[in-house]
């Protein structure tokens, strides 16, 4: 942090925060996009929505003070949370990984509690927000951000603005249809993207294949305790060529081309990106293939070398960036803030 401060940093300042279900990572963020300081305390959402607001709070109070600014400072925060939310309202609805959240205030809550404007966002919309304006898809008009892990979740960037949807329910990508009958989906459907091409899908097919007696290296790798299993892990087992691996890899690569095909031929986007912890870990490994399915699978051929499909660059911290380019951004307009 001693480090960043050196760097010019001026304010007014914007605060991102991301909830996620292990984790609450808050930032300051300076005028220039750079970040200040940064606190992270651990999310522990078996304790309720009151505690993990409260732990919210304390987050972005101590962001602020490791950054050495006043609250005056501090034009609004942008937070990112899990699930569908609505933006006007600053609701979230019902997150997957946060039991007991149904449908609560966040949004006025934290702008009561801080005396700042909140602008409240879906995490990935956020992550994809950070990556247009501060990472690999600056300079973009069009673009849309996939990003890969426990589920698969997307966002989407028009004439350089996020698109939240008519119901804040855009860029769904997880869930576009992409094996009719397939396995049985987390939202209970059948054969969406993420049935098909998460970690959890990857994970599911790994533990059924050692399961159905085939050899891996992912057993010795994980000590034989599958539920270790991380993106690291995979990537181990896949630089090593074992054979089950590659074998889930490709087939998830695949179905990503797939989904990368659908998406260009809906938006005609000028770039496709892709974050999450396997992406991290296997990069241009993971994005060549993708690359080359998606490019057979486009309608309008002419050109379809241009329409690049990269990796994210911000990694665990385009959901803050994203969440202080919001904040600035519409710090003009109508706030989110508490109506007493
Ligand atoms: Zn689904």
């Amino acid at each position: 942090v001693a480090k960043k401060k050196q760097e010019r940093a001026s304010g007014p300042y914007a605060i991102g925060m991301d909830l996620g279900g292990t984790k609450i990572l808050a930032a300051v963020i300076s005028s220039e996009g750079r970040i200040v300081a940064e606190a992270k305390l651990k999310t522990k959402p078996d304790e309720g929505p009151e505690a993990v607001i409260g732990r919210m709070e304390q987050a972005a109070r101590n962001a602020v003070q490791k950054a050495e600014i006043e609250w005056k400072d501090v034009l609004g925060m942008g937070v990112g949370a899990p699930g569908p939310v609505d933006p006007e309202s600053g609701i979230v609805y019902h997150p997957p990984n946060l039991a007991g959240w149904n449908e609560v205030s966040l949004g006025p809550r934290l702008a009561k509690e801080l005396g700042v404007p909140v602008f409240l966002e879906n995490d990935v919309n956020l992550g994809t927000l950070g990556e247009h304006a501060l990472g690999a898809g600056q300079g973009t008009r069009d673009m849309v951000g996939v990003f890969v892990g426990t589920g698969v979740g997307g966002g989407l960037i028009l004439d350089g603005e996020l698109r939240s949807g008519y119901r804040y329910a855009a860029a769904e990508v997880g869930h576009m249809i992409i094996l009719a009958d397939g396995p049985v989906c987390g939202c209970g459907k059948r054969g969406c993207l993420e049935s098909v091409a998460s970690r959890t899908a990857i994970d599911r097919d790994i533990q059924l294949g050692i399961a159905a007696g085939r050899e891996s290296l992912i057993t010795e790798l994980t000590g034989g305790r599958l539920n270790r299993l991380t993106s690291g892990v995979l990537a181990k087992a896949w630089h090593q060529g074992d054979p089950l691996v590659t074998e889930i890899l490709t087939k998830a690569q695949w179905y990503l081309g797939l989904l990368t095909a659908s998406i260009v031929n809906l938006i005609d986007p000028e770039m496709v990106i892709f974050g999450g912890g396997l992406v991290e870990a296997l990069s241009e490994e993971l994005l060549a293939p993708i690359r080359v399915t998606a490019r057979q699978y486009f309608i309008q051929q002419a050109g379809a070398d241009q329409v690049r499909i990269v990796a994210a660059r911000l990694g665990d911290y385009a959901g803050v960036l994203g969440g202080a380019v919001l904040a600035r951004r519409r710090s003009g307009e109508k706030p989110i803030v508490a109506k007493e």
